[in-house]
Formats: structure tokens, sequence, C-alpha cells
């Protein structure tokens, strides 16, 4: 049996049967919800499915006729999207708990791959929805955006309620492959870049914006309520920004992973960065891996 949940515990599921690995999604909109450069995906057959608890607190965002994200309310994870529309449960993988056993076996949607995501693994790669899925397709991409500012670094969640941009070049950018991050984005990691925040302005919808931390740590990532996208939150004299939200190119690449101990089974790591088994040897993040609080 599989088990998973979100961040903050309350939505949790289990899936009691086999899974099929549908593979990695590039596509743009995946990017914004999950703020990762691409999402992963097992399908559940619908009488394997069961919401543990949360069912209630599910929020849904039609993002395309046929497609609807699912999130928590309260922490922002994604979560499975049941059969309503699709003949099985959508599973983003990032939030279960255990080793599936099935591997990802291709990747979709690279014609809308992010300027600083690179695919490591030597995987078929389709440049939209593999012929296989056509059952699934549904829109893949959001109107291209850009920063009011000429030169600035622009970023804004899936259904456009907020919309932020700083001033580059970003101080860092890097994968986190610790426990939260995954839950966070639901993803195989998150990736995130640090600016400084005196260069950084919201251009509307800070206050659609809500910031969950896990109790007990200092442990941060924050989310539109509207459509569950994830955003930047305020650190100190920084602020963290999920890569997956950019709507331009940053000029920069991802230049470390970091707590690859706690990486999921299924990720390839990028052997060319750096790589730390916990935090980074710089300006390292204040949390450190564990479970989630489910
Ligand atoms: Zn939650
Ligand atoms: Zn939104
Ligand atoms: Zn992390």
């Amino acid at each position: 049996m599989l088990t998973g949940s979100c961040l903050c515990g309350d939505i949790a599921f289990e899936i009691d049967g086999p899974v099929d690995a549908l593979g990695h999604c590039h596509c743009s909109m995946c990017r914004k919800f999950h703020g990762s450069p691409f999402v992963t995906f097992v399908a559940a057959a619908p009488q394997d499915f069961r919401w543990v608890r949360g069912a209630e607190r599910v929020q849904a965002y039609a993002s395309s006729p046929l497609g609807s994200r699912r999130f928590c309310g309260r922490c922002g994870s994604p979560v499975p999207a049941t059969a309503d529309v699709l003949p099985f449960v959508l599973v983003p993988l990032g939030n279960v708990t255990e080793d599936p056993g099935v591997r990802p076996g291709l990747h979709m949607f690279t014609s809308s791959m992010a300027p600083w995501d690179t695919i490591v693994d030597d995987m078929p790669q389709h440049a939209e929805l593999p012929p296989e899925f056509a059952e699934m397709a549904m829109e893949s991409e959001r109107p291209a955006r850009v920063p009011r500012t000429p030169g600035a670094i622009g970023g804004s969640c899936l259904c456009g309620a907020v919309a932020f941009e700083f001033d580059g070049p970003p101080l860092k950018m890097y994968h986190c492959h610790c426990s939260r991050c995954r839950r966070a984005a639901g993803a195989a990691y998150q990736t995130l870049l640090r600016a400084r925040r005196n260069g950084f302005r919201w251009l509307k919808g800070a206050d659609n914006v809500t910031n969950y931390r896990v109790p007990g740590t200092r442990f941060e990532c924050a989310f539109c309520r509207t459509c569950g996208g994830r955003t930047p939150w305020e650190r100190h004299d920084q602020v963290c920004i999920p890569a997956g939200c950019l709507d331009n190119d940053p000029g920069v690449q991802p230049t470390d992973n970091i707590f690859i101990d706690s990486r999921a089974a299924w990720t390839v790591l990028d052997e060319r960065l750096k790589n730390w088994p916990e935090a980074g040897g710089w300006n390292p993040p204040k949390h450190a891996p564990g479970s989630a609080t489910a």
C-alpha cells in the first residue's frame, strides 16, 4: 500500500493497489502549480484510492475546461485529482511517502521546458503529450506574461491573481530534495531562487498569498489561495522564489542539489551540480529534512 499527504498533514490518502507511472510533465501549467521544473505523476485505479482524512479540505481550481488542480487550503500542497474527469486518479508522486516500485519512463511537454531545466536521464522525450495519453488531453500552456519593468525577472501564479518581479541577478538557484520541499511542491524536488528582498516587488495579489510554516520549524512556503500555484515568500533580507512560477529566464541555472540523502527513490540526480547530503555549504537553508507532520 502507498500512503501520502499534504505538507501540513490535514489531507492524507492511501492507494491499495498497483500504480502506473505516467512520467515527468514539463508543461508550464504544471510548473506554475507545483513551482518545480517538472511534475511526476502516477495513475491509480479509482477503486484503489481512499482519502484517509481531509477530503472536505481539498480545494479545486479549474485550470482548463478539462483540467482541475487540487490543493490543500492550509498548506497549499498539490494533492491527487480524483477521477471525475479522467478515468483514473492522478497522483503527484512527490506527495507519496513510499517508493512506488514503478519508475517514470518518459518526459512530456519538453517543448515548453523552462530555460533553466535540464533533462539528465536518457528516457524518451515527447515534445507534447505522448499519443498513448490522448485521454488526458487538456490545455497545457498559459499565455506568456512579461515583467512590468524592463530587465526585471518576473513571475506569477497559475491563475494570474498573483504577480511579482525582482531585480536580478538572483543570489542563488538550487534544487532542494528534502521531504518537506517534496510535499510542498508535490514533485521530485523544489527548485528555489534566492533574491534580495529590497529588489523584490509584488505587482498584484500580495493579499491573495497564503503563507504556511511547519509548526516548530523555520520551513515556510506560500501559495495563491485561488489557484494553489506556488508563490514567493519573504524571509529576513531575502525572498525565496519557487522557480516554476517564473515567467522569464532568470539568467542563471541551478548550481546545487541539497538534502540529497532525503531524495525520492525515483529521482535521477544531475551529477554536474554540487551535491550536498544535507544543507549546502553556502548560506544553508534553515530547515532540516524529516517526514511531514502527517
Ligand atoms: Zn495541507
Ligand atoms: Zn493564482
Ligand atoms: Zn527543502
